[in-house]
């Protein structure tokens, strides 16, 4: 029996069955689906890539993992290398983790490590955002702000070691001015909060963050798990401000095979360069730097640079904001939209119950959640798959309209 995510198990729908997928499609026994979630935010070539397809096959002919303690292989170091070049600044310390939540879980350790290394050990708290989402194990969960993914934090009760500010300039200032002698780190999603329902924030704040980090020697850390490889319309969020610790995820592989890194700057790494085996980072998931999810990994950046993802993500960007203009209805609380992501947020969250089937039945898969129905499109989508995605979240408010009006 499978256990799925985010799901009471003794209510729940039976999950669609997927039997093949190619480019932006999923197919089912009876229907063809639009992916508009490109597989939780992932697939940003689609499926069966015949480039990504091809180069973990080669892969696999050599050898699919071979573990990185005292052992490393070409696939590792050329990722590791063209990391080193692709990301801004001197983000040029990779360390390889099998998933977003693990790749935050070590950027905060570095982040707490980096201070005790240096005798400051009440350095032990976070600042992150309210309605912040890093993931699902615990120290995740207890840096997002987000009760609906946490039920079980409830036995705790609130963290003295985290503390949540809003996406204000005010209350980051106070923040600092209150907290700096104790804090290690300041973790964001930049731009763009995912999971926390697709908010969307200005770059302005993030450059005070940046000041204020600076001023008084906190790591800033961005979570670009969902906003790297251009869904905000930014290559990395990173290109605009520069993080001291960078986590990547989701779209790294293309989808394909889990995989994400956590990547320091020089300032950070050498916080742990010393004789001393007390300032080692004692980190190790097995399958850190897999054979096939890092030749996946490079495929996929080798595609989105020269097929000029940028330029198609911008394309993605101008139909979407051309479609929902002048869109609305009184359910509707806001649409937002930033690079390759769209959301329309309901300010009750019944008004979008029943989408996800009636999307089914239109020929798209979507997941709505909450009082959120978005997309976040593979970026190989055409224009009229995309029109067909944003049309069906628009006729949805017009059909359920008329049929209360029916009533
Ligand atoms: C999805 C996500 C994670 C967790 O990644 P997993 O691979 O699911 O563990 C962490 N941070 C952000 C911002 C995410 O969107």
């Amino acid at each position: 029996m499978i256990w799925y995510p985010y799901e009471q198990m003794k209510t729940m729908k039976a999950p669609y069955k997927i039997v093949d997928a190619q480019g932006v499609y999923l197919y089912t026994e009876d229907q063809k689906l639009i992916d508009s979630v490109s597989s939780w935010w992932s697939v940003i070539h689609g499926y069966k890539h015949p480039e990504m397809n091809r180069a973990i096959q080669e892969q696999l002919e050599k050898f699919a993992h071979i573990m990185l303690g005292g052992l490393t292989h070409e696939p590792v170091q050329r990722l590791s290398e063209k990391l080193q070049n692709w990301l801004p600044g001197d983000l040029d310390y990779c360390f390889f983790s099998d998933s977003g939540s693990v790749a935050v879980e070590v950027a905060l350790k570095i982040a707490l490590q980096y201070y005790v290394n240096q005798n400051q050990t009440q350095r032990t708290m976070v600042l992150a955002l309210e309605h912040a989402y890093h993931g699902d194990t615990f120290k995740t969960m207890e840096v997002g702000d987000d009760e609906d993914y946490h039920f079980v934090l409830k036995a705790y009760g609130k963290s003295r070691h985290v503390v949540h500010i809003p996406t204000d300039i005010d209350a980051l200032e106070q923040a600092f001015a209150q907290y700096h002698s104790q804090l290690n780190c300041f973790i964001v999603e930049p731009l763009l909060q995912g999971a926390g329902g697709m908010r969307m924030y200005d770059v302005s704040f993030l450059r005070r963050a940046r000041e204020l980090c600076d001023a008084y020697g906190v790591l800033l850390i961005f979570d670009e798990v969902a906003t790297g490889f251009g869904r905000t319309g930014n290559r990395f969020v990173a290109d605009l401000v520069l993080p001291d610790i960078l986590v990547l995820g989701k779209a790294l592989t293309g989808g394909y095979i889990g995989h994400a890194v956590t990547v320091a700057t020089r300032r950070v790494f050498e916080g742990f360069y010393d004789n001393a085996p007390s300032q080692d980072l004692m980190h190790g998931p097995t399958f850190m730097g897999n054979a096939l999810a890092c030749s996946a990994a490079l495929a996929s950046i080798e595609l989105f640079e020269s097929q000029d993802y940028m330029s198609k993500i911008h394309r993605i960007e101008q139909i979407t904001r051309r479609e929902m203009l002048g869109f609305s209805d009184p359910r509707i609380r806001e649409v937002r939209i930033m690079g390759g992501c769209v959301c329309i947020e309901v300010y009750d969250a019944a008004d979008i119950r029943g989408y996800q089937q009636y999307a089914y039945r239109k020929g798209v898969f979507s997941r709505p959640f909450l009082n959120y129905m978005y997309a976040m499109v593979p970026y190989v989508i055409q224009e009229n798959e995309l029109v067909k995605v944003l049309t069906t979240m628009k006729e949805w408010f017009l059909e359920t309209d008329k049929l209360a009006i029916r009533e």
